[in-house]
């Protein structure tokens, strides 16, 4: 046998090759082997996906992936596998004092690749259960220690601070945002800000990202979103856009906002990643997986290659993976995801109420994972 797998007949949609089209997908090794169409090799497993479309492997840039057995966090294999998600971002649900815990216990175990962020916090999010921001109490913000964490694990992303008047209070926004630049300054990584109910100015946040920070809940509905009073997008926002600041969706339900994502899209202004922000919380949401996020703007509009470059290369090259990550190129890992696009009448929305029609949704097929289909144990 030449390889281990072979996707025969799908459409490949795989935006950071700019490849649209009938494609066959080898895998050897754990690997992308070979991409072309028509493949007269031989491989141990061979699947028909004819009349559908096969992706990279789809990266969710945030979600809150502590284990399960803990207030507010989800297990990825449970929740990412199944619909296509091989590579899971965690968004700081862990500080310096429980990052070595999550990391044995979750990261090492999952089958999900799974990558973090430190949060600036302690304890990361574990307060957030108990209805105690994280950094409410500015003790809890300790820089030595958290330089040093990110130090002893190299293999963390960077940095995520969130500036929600529910985490940090009005008085201690500023200076966490400060502290967690200056930290990501001295360590030369990149810097995550929640900016979903920001009890600062969106513009007092902005100034502060570098190129390649990212700005997560960007379409959120709160106060001191991205639209001005007339309902145009903030300049700053432009700016930051422009100068490399990526734009992350993250949608929870509740920083998301139908009306505002339209808005943007109709001012030219589309998100640089879709991601979920998948948590369990403890009241109902109206929350979704990627697939439903993805389908989401579909509905809004965003071309579909556009949709499936927001969960492939454009999340790999914010976390510095392009060409690994997101990529199905000879060499880069062996995810992918077999996707279907499903007809009917299907509403999406979001935690204000509302709703948006759809015609088509993203249906999950079958998930490779390291170059073998996945299956659930
Ligand atoms: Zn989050």
């Amino acid at each position: 046998m030449d390889f281990d797998l072979i996707l025969r007949g799908g459409t490949v949609v795989d935006p950071g090759q700019g490849v649209e089209g009938p494609c066959d997908v080898a895998f050897a090794n754990g690997r992308v082997a070979a991409v072309a169409p028509d493949l007269s090799v031989t491989a141990t497993e061979a699947i028909d996906v004819t009349g559908k479309l096969v992706t990279p492997g789809l990266i969710d840039l945030h979600g809150h992936f502590f284990h399960r057995g803990q207030p507010l966090f989800v297990d990825p294999d449970e929740l990412c596998l199944p619909g296509g998600v091989t590579t899971a971002v965690d968004a700081g649900s862990s500080g310096w004092a429980t990052y070595a815990g999550f990391r044995e216990y979750v990261i090492q175990r999952a089958e999900t690749r799974v990558l973090a962020f430190l949060h600036l916090a302690t304890t990361g999010l574990a307060t957030v259960a108990a209805g105690v921001g994280e950094l409410e109490d500015f003790r809890f913000a300790q820089e030595e220690r958290t330089r040093d964490a990110l130090r002893r694990f190299p293999e963390l992303l960077g940095l995520k601070v969130r500036i929600q008047r529910a985490a940090t209070g009005e008085a201690n926004a500023l200076p966490a945002l400060d502290m967690a630049r200056r930290i990501c300054d001295e360590a030369g990584t990149r810097l995550m800000v929640h900016i979903s109910g920001t009890p600062i100015p969106l513009e007092a946040i902005l100034e502060r990202l570098r190129p390649g920070d990212i700005a997560t809940h960007i379409f959120n509905g709160h106060e001191h979103g991205i639209l001005d009073g007339a309902g145009q997008v903030l300049p700053a926002v432009r700016d930051a856009a422009a100068r490399g600041v990526i734009l992350d969706v993250a949608h929870a339900g509740v920083h998301f906002d139908v009306e505002v994502a339209r808005a943007a899209l109709a001012q030219g202004l589309p998100p640089t990643t879709l991601s979920t922000d998948m948590v369990r919380p403890a009241v109902a949401r109206r929350m979704y997986d990627l697939l439903g996020v993805m389908s989401t703007f579909l509905a809004l509009g965003l071309p579909l290659p556009e949709v499936i470059r927001a969960v492939t290369e454009a999340p790999a090259r914010a976390i510095g993976q392009a060409g690994k990550l997101g990529a199905l190129v000879p060499g880069a890992c062996g995810d992918a995801a077999v996707l279907a696009l499903e007809e009917g009448d299907f509403t999406f929305g979001d935690a204000a109420g509302h709703d948006i029609k759809a015609a088509q949704r993203f249906v999950p097929v079958l998930t490779v994972r390291a170059g073998r289909r996945w299956r659930r144990r």
